[in-house]
């Protein structure tokens, strides 16, 4: 028996662990003393490694190459060669018949870790030429990267994971962390036990609104009349911290003129709650000593999702809780390497370290490392991933590389998602299992999974953490990098990494704040939170500790927005708001937890729409009863689970089933500064079948 110290390949919580291998296959997981997980791990953590071992469960593992020689015939098996260099040239002709701006990549956020996604986006700058990167963040925390960025100038979170636990007021908006972080979750009831006050703002009863000291059991859709009400009450009441305002932020005046139209008694009806609820909350953040306003999908799947950012950030700094120890903003990331993914510019705007595309100096030193005249480097940003659909339909994308992620299973609009698709010159899938989206694929490749290759992941709290194979690789799965080394060098760009330590190492000369974190200094539980810029220097835990913020002038900027209802409120025909939410045993698109055989026992398809018992009477629902579920995109069939968590007029459910897939019912609308999708509202209706 041996074992292999790892990271969980799950949640942003980014939990140590051993991996337990017996004759060749992984048979256990044991939690190790990781600075976030403390010897700790949650359900899928404990469970969640078998699919490594191709369960065959769910779905096969990838194991060989396989290309489709032209549209409408079957997939078939070939060598590597052939696939690499199938795929080199389709991608060097459309290049050179559409341009590089017409070819559309997307990295993981999930097993492949840093280095991976640092190959892919070169790949696509220095050798397709085009910005046209992006990650699943897009359709989840990019509200929050941009969000930030535009208020205290940096998108990441300003707090550690292990700093919740010392708040003396955690505020969570629109997050569940027991479903979707559940190590976070167990902070949270530690940070209550030692005495810290805890507001949930949730339109569910969410595990942490039973331990709350105040619930606000809000409506659907009204995060930013909520924020604007606390930020009047903060104002009114003489709770702000002026001292704070005058010497740190700008924008002051600019912002207090739409917050004063926000009385909480002006949004009772908005928000479905009492003022004095608001103000009662508003209160208890702004007098603790230190607070915390952590948030997630509740926030940032809005059409508001930009604008509620900006609200949470300017209300930290108007209360003065960032800046301080445990005090700060928290957008938690979900998947495990979402983070990393932003870090190592997936993003159609920055490049690696968050720096900026349009920057003449930062295309130069990219340029210089690469080997390439500085006006190679594209300085037009890129599409965004929610971008594709109709990219494919102007016909300004021809080709698109898919990299471990499954957009029609958990992009919104499935039947829009197959079409786009579907329509594409050359499509590309990369990945380790056979999903929905690959099985479209005109050349499959297969990589080798969490568990059979090393790297670094970053927890959503900045902390790096390097991850290390346990067992060989299946079949003839190549490690990630590799394959886009392969293709870029038959494209002409070589590329010729050894290893992944030399790529990190070029992470680490080009990105300044990733300085510090050697190999090296990550070797068995140790970890490096960045900005770290020394080798000798030690991480960071909470940032602006200086009163410094990352913007040009060093202050926040204040910045206010008036509410807007949700883009299609509930009518006669479709009277319910439909929400897509987590559960605890399943991940993203569950091709891994689904191929995990504890995971797979909790529940089988289809999945539940979650519905409150009143409004289950009026349509006669009994609980556990195959229903319809439709909107004006489609309809589908799933279970009713009658549930009292649930606020009346609007139903949940998981996207993670095959059988009874929201995202059939949900809207391609999105946010207009960030591009993610309104996954929180859409319009529906249940009925018995
Ligand atoms: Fe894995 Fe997240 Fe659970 Fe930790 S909390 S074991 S990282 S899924």
């Amino acid at each position: 028996m041996e074992k292999h110290m790892t990271v969980c390949p799950y949640c942003g919580a980014g939990c140590k662990m051993n991996l337990v291998v017996e004759n060749g296959l992984i048979v256990d997981a044991e939690p190790l003393h990781g600075v976030t997980n403390e010897g700790n791990l949650c359900l899928k953590g404990l469970s969640g490694y078998d699919f490594v071992n191709d369960t065959k469960i769910l779905t096969p593992r990838l194991l060989h190459p396989m290309i489709r020689r032209r549209k409408g015939a079957e997939l078939e098996r070939v060598t590597w060669d052939e696939a690499l260099d199938f795929t080199a040239q389709r991608l060097s002709e459309i290049k050179e018949k559409y341009g590089p701006d017409s070819i559309m990549l997307t990295g993981s956020s999930r097993g492949p870790g840093n280095e991976a996604n640092f190959v892919m986006q070169k790949f696509t700058r220095a050798c397709i030429g085009t910005n046209n990167i992006d990650n699943c963040a897009r359709t989840c925390h990019a509200p929050s990267v941009i969000g930030l960025m535009d208020t205290i100038g940096s998108g990441a979170m300003s707090v550690s994971i292990p700093g919740f636990e010392e708040a003396s007021c955690i505020m969570l908006f629109g997050y569940n962390p027991a479903a979707s972080h559940p190590i976070v979750a167990r902070r949270i009831v530690k940070a209550k036990e030692k005495g810290a006050r805890v507001i949930v703002c949730d339109p569910r009863v969410i595990e942490t609104a039973r331990i709350a000291d105040i619930h606000i059991q809000m409506k659907n859709g009204s995060n930013l009349a909520l924020l604007n009400a606390m930020a009047f009450t903060i104002i009114e009441e003489g709770l702000s911290d002026r001292a704070f305002i005058d010497a740190h932020t700008s924008g002051y005046e600019a912002w207090l003129e739409v917050i004063q139209q926000y009385p909480p008694e002006a949004v009772e009806d908005v928000v479905g709650v009492k003022a004095e609820i608001i103000r009662e909350a508003a209160r208890m953040y702004a007098t603790a000593e230190s607070s915390i306003i952590g948030w997630g999908m509740g926030v940032t799947q809005q059409r508001q999702g930009v604008h509620t950012v900006h609200a949470i950030a300017s209300l930290a700094c108007i209360a003065g809780k960032i800046g301080k120890p445990h005090c700060g903003v928290a957008p938690v990331r979900g998947q495990n390497n979402v983070q990393g993914s932003c870090d190592m510019g997936m993003l159609p705007n920055l490049y690696p370290g968050y720096q900026k595309v349009e920057d003449a100096k930062v295309r130069a030193k990219f340029a210089k490392a690469w080997g390439l005249p500085a006006e190679k480097l594209s300085n037009k940003e890129g599409f965004k991933l929610t971008d594709l659909p109709h990219g494919v339909r102007d016909g300004s994308i021809k080709a698109f590389y898919n990299f471990g992620e499954d957009p029609l299973q958990t992009e919104p609009d499935s039947a829009d998602m197959e079409k786009t698709l579907k329509n594409l010159e050359f499509f590309i899938s990369q990945d380790i299992f056979m999903t929905q989206t690959t099985a479209l694929a005109d050349v499959v490749l297969p990589a080798t999974s969490w568990g059979e290759h090393e790297g670094v992941f970053t927890a959503s709290d900045r902390s790096f953490q390097r991850f290390t194979a346990a067992v060989p690789p299946k079949g003839e799965c190549k490690h990630d990098w590799e394959i886009f080394q392969e293709i870029s060098t038959r494209m002409g760009y070589p590329m010729r990494y050894r290893n992944t330590k030399e790529i990190w190492d070029e992470v680490r000369e080009l990105c300044p704040q990733f300085y510090g974190a050697t190999y090296e200094r990550m070797e068995g539980l140790g970890y490096a939170q960045w900005p770290i810029p020394d080798i000798e220097g030690e991480g960071t835990p909470d940032l602006y500790l200086d009163g410094s913020f990352n913007t040009f002038d060093g202050r926040a900027l204040l910045l206010s927005h008036h509410w807007s209802a949700p883009t299609e409120e509930p009518d006669e025909g479709y009277p319910l708001v439909l929400c897509t939410v987590r559960e605890v045993g399943h991940y993203s698109c569950r091709s891994m937890t689904g191929n995990c055989k504890a995971l797979a026992q909790l529940a089988d398809e289809p999945g539940y729409v979650h519905i409150n018992p009143i409004d289950a009477r009026k349509r006669d629902i009994r609980d556990e009863e195959l229903v319809w579920v439709y909107s004006r995109r489609g309809k589908v069939i799933t279970r009713a689970a009658l549930d009292e968590r649930v606020n009346p007029g609007a139903v949940y459910m998981t996207y993670q089933w095959w059988v009874g897939k929201c995202n059939d019912l949900t809207m391609h609308v999105t946010d207009p500064l960030s591009g993610t999708p309104e996954d929180k509202y859409s319009s529906c209706d249940v009925a018995s079948i």
